[in-house]
Order: C-alpha cells, then sequence, then structure tokens
C-alpha cells in the first residue's frame, strides 16, 4: 500500500547521506515493495518468515551489510543499516526484526569478536545468506537482568559443554549460527564470568522449540533454545573466556541505534496509510484531511518520523566514526519506540473504524510497533541507562 505515495527525501532532509547509503536506499526500497509489501498481510495471518525475501536481500549482497568485503559483505556503514531497517519496516515489522538479528545481533556482533579464522569460517556464509544467524542471550529467568544469565558453559578438554535455555530468540528455528552467552564464571549478575560461543544448528545437544504465538513481528519467528550437555568446540569461543558479556554490552549500542529504524518504518508506514486515506475519505462533504484535528494527527505522526530520524542517523554516524553512543542510542531506541507505538494509534484514529479493521495494515503496523519497546531493552531500562548518564556526565554519585 505503502510505495504508492510521492514523498519528499526525508533522511536526507534529516543528514546527509553517502552514494552509497542512498543506492544501498533505493536498493532495499524496490526489494521491499515489489517482494514484500505484496506478501505482508498474509505473513502476518499465517505467522510465517519470509524466506523468498530473504533470497532476493541475500543476492542484493544486503544480508552482509556491514561485514567487510573480505567476508562475503558489502561493508556498509550502520547507518546504512538504519536505513534498510527503515525501508523493510515501513512493510512488515516481522521482517525487518529477522533481518536485524541476522545482520546485526548476529553476523555483526559475531564480526566484531571473532578472530581471522572465526571470521573466515562463519562470516562468508552469513554475509551471502548461505546461512541465517540469531542472537541469543535472554533466558527464561533473565531478561532486563541479562548478565544473571544461568545457562553454563564447563570447559571439558578441548571443548565447553553448555546447559541451559535460551527464550524469545527472533530466528530460533530458521537460522543456522548462534551467537549464545554462558556463563563459565561465579553466578551473580557481572558482566565478568559470561563468555559468547558461536553455536552451529547441528552440534549435538542443541534444540529449538516451536514457533511462539505472537501478537505482531508474526513474520519473525521467535523459539525457545534448549542446550543439553552440548558440546561446542573451544575454537568457537568468542574472544577470552569470560569477556563475552562485554561484547554483548558493547554490542547493545549498536543494536539500540540500528534497531531504531526499525520504529521509524513502521511509522512511515502508518503516515502512507493515514495520509493517502485522508485525502480520499469524506465525511461531512469534505475530505477528512481538512479537519484541523485530522491535520494534527498527521502533524504528530511527520515529527515525531522526523525526530526519530535525527536521533538515530545521528547516534548511527557517530557509531561508524567510532564515538560512543550509549545515551544517544538509548536516546534514539526510546524515542523512536515510543513514538512508533502513539503515531500508529494515530493512524488508526484517522482511518476510524476502517482502520481497526485488518485490511488496512495500520492495525498490522500498531501491534509490531509494540514489540520495540520490549525488546533490545525495555523503555524502562533504556530511561534507567539514560538517567545513570546523566548524574556520570554531572560528577554527581548516587551510591
Ligand atoms: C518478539 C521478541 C523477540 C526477541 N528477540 C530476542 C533475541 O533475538 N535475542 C534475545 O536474546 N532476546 C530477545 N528478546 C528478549 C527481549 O530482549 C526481552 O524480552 C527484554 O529484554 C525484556 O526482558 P523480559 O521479557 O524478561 O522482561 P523483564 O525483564 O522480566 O521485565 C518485565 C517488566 O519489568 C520491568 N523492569 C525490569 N527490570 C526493571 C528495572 N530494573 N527497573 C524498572 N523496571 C524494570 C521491564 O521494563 C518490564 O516492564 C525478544 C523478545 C521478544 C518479545
Amino acid at each position: 500500500m505503502s510505495q504508492t505515495i510521492a514523498r519528499q527525501d526525508e533522511a536526507r532532509d534529516v543528514i546527509e547521506l553517502t552514494e552509497d547509503e542512498q543506492s544501498i536506499r533505493g536498493l532495499v526500497a524496490t526489494i521491499s515493495d515489489r517482494e514484500l509489501a505484496p506478501i505482508a498481510d498474509e505473513l502476518d495471518r499465517k505467522e510465517e518468515f519470509a524466506r523468498p525475501v530473504f533470497e532476493k536481500l541475500g543476492e542484493a549482497g544486503v544480508l552482509g551489510l556491514c561485514i567487510p568485503e573480505a567476508y562475503g559483505g558489502i561493508g556498509a556503514s550502520l547507518l546504512s543499516g538504519v536505513l534498510v531497517m527503515e525501508e523493510i519496516g515501513r512493510n512488515c515489522g516481522g521482517t525487518a526484526l529477522s533481518f536485524g538479528a541476522h545482520a546485526f545481533i548476529g553476523s555483526y556482533n559475531i564480526y566484531k569478536g571473532a578472530n581471522e579464522s572465526q571470521r573466515q569460517r562463519y562470516l562468508p556464509d552469513l554475509a551471502t545468506g548461505k546461512k541465517l544467524a540469531a542472537f541469543a542471550l535472554t533466558e527464561p529467568g533473565h531478561g532486563s537482568d541479562a548478565m544473571g544469565l544461568a545457562t553454563r558453559a564447563e570447559k571439558r578438554g578441548d571443548r565447553y559443554v553448555l546447559n541451559g535455555a535460551k527464550t524469545f530468540i527472533t530466528n530460533g528455528s530458521v537460522a543456522d549460527t548462534f551467537l549464545v552467552f554462558a556463563r563459565t564464571g561465579p553466578t551473580d549478575s557481572q558482566a565478568r564470568g559470561v563468555s559468547a560461543f558461536i553455536v552451529e544448528r547441528a552440534f549435538p545437544g542443541f534444540a529449538s522449540g516451536q514457533p511462539m504465538e505472537k501478537m505482531g513481528m508474526r513474520a519473525s519467528p521467535t523459539t525457545e533454545l534448549f542446550f543439553e550437555d552440548m558440546e561446542v568446540p573451544e575454537e568457537n569461543l568468542l574472544g577470552e573466556e569470560g569477556q563475552g558479556g562485554y561484547l554483548a554490552l558493547q554490542g547493545l549500542d549498536m543494536e539500540r541505534a540500528v534497531f531504531s529504524g526499525l520504529p521509524i518504518g513502521l511509522i512511515q508506514g502508518a503516515l502512507d496509510i493515514a495520509l493517502r486515506y485522508s485525502a480520499e475519505r469524506k465525511q461531512f462533504g469534505q475530505k477528512i484531511g481538512n479537519f484541523q484535528l485530522v491535520q494534527a494527527m498527521i502533524a504528530d505522526i511527520s515529527m515525531q518520523l522526523y525526530i526519530s530520524r535525527l536521533l538515530a542517523y545521528t547516534a548511527a554516524r557517530k557509531l561508524d566514526r567510532g564515538e560512543r553512543v550509549t545515551m544517544g542510542a538509548s536516546y534514539s531506541k526510546l524515542f523512536a519506540s515510543e513514538a512508533s507505538v502513539k503515531s500508529t494509534l494515530d493512524a488508526i484514529q484517522i482511518l476510524g473504524g476502517y482502520g481497526y479493521m485488518r485490511e488496512y495494515g495500520v492495525e498490522r503496523l500498531m501491534r509490531d510497533a509494540k514489540l520495540v519497546e520490549i525488546g533490545g531493552g525495555t523503555s524502562q531500562i533504556q530511561r534507567l541507562i539514560i538517567a545513570r548518564e546523566v548524574y556520570k556526565r554531572a560528577g554527581l554519585e548516587l551510591t
């Protein structure tokens, strides 16, 4: 539905894009409109993973978006990552979520933490889409308190033996390669003592559950993972033993900045639908877009979109320059996710009763949006991070 709306080049209005960033965005916009938009509603109804779309993204090199060319990727900027999440997300939040889990928290985190031989062994298949990746941190008993994880890894000879369970793992049923976090040190809530491993689905002792039935993001399979005396060769330890927790924490800034593209896409999708509808629907003898109370909602959605872009692009650009963006990434993630929930609800309101009907696709965007206030660190956790940074910058101790 959204592809027929003529849009200003909002991204370039917010930040100057390189030629590469513009062409990647254009390429993914075309794939998203041609391949994804026509099937997005069906994917949601049937809870189906968009395998044909992933194949197209793989052929276009986009599955290895930020992986250097030396390992089969296209070496694009993290800002390109935001743009790609946006272009996929405006047509289907679930497909953007699965793409992000593969490309960023899966593959890109593996790239950042891996040694040369691990990079050569795993990245080319991930970058071309021959294999898909997932990121497995959350456990049934440990979500926000991620570093309290209970999965244990014991060193036995030349291998580690993992026992435990993970939950809510995006791509859990379709991925081949998993970045798994397990405790090798003392049981506390500290990053120290957590190790990271590259796990293959084929490892003995690995099992994934059935996709969990969800409110939204239904094109993205979410499953539990079970490790029962799962043997992981010692060469699959990522970085040093006991240092994997820092890899997870460092990856969070990247995740929060790049995944902000997802709610931005949802807002754009909702705005497109609301604009078109309000320029057609007539009540009291005139198009509803003439009513100032409807215009106020359009203005709010548009402003939330602009600010979300401003925050996300700024954070991603800083990451590309190697700067630390903990506060900026949390601002971006928090603002864009809450803006996407509000904006998709406003868009439903603009469509009135039709907005509440599945046929118009806007209620799907709203169901997808709710997840982004939860996954990757809830809105409450983002506020805690921001407040902690504010006190730190002010040089004030709270202990
Ligand atoms: C669809 C989906 C996909 C996901 N994909 C992945 C994935 O690919 N990999 C992965 O590892 N994880 C994934 N997750 C997990 C996700 O990151 C967690 O759900 C999230 O971090 C919250 O953890 P929780 O659900 O255990 O909630 P809890 O941590 O139990 O939180 C419950 C409530 O308590 C609040 N709360 C918790 N602690 C505090 C505090 N200190 N102060 C104030 N409030 C607090 C929370 O904000 C929330 O409102 C996914 C989740 C979903 C739903």
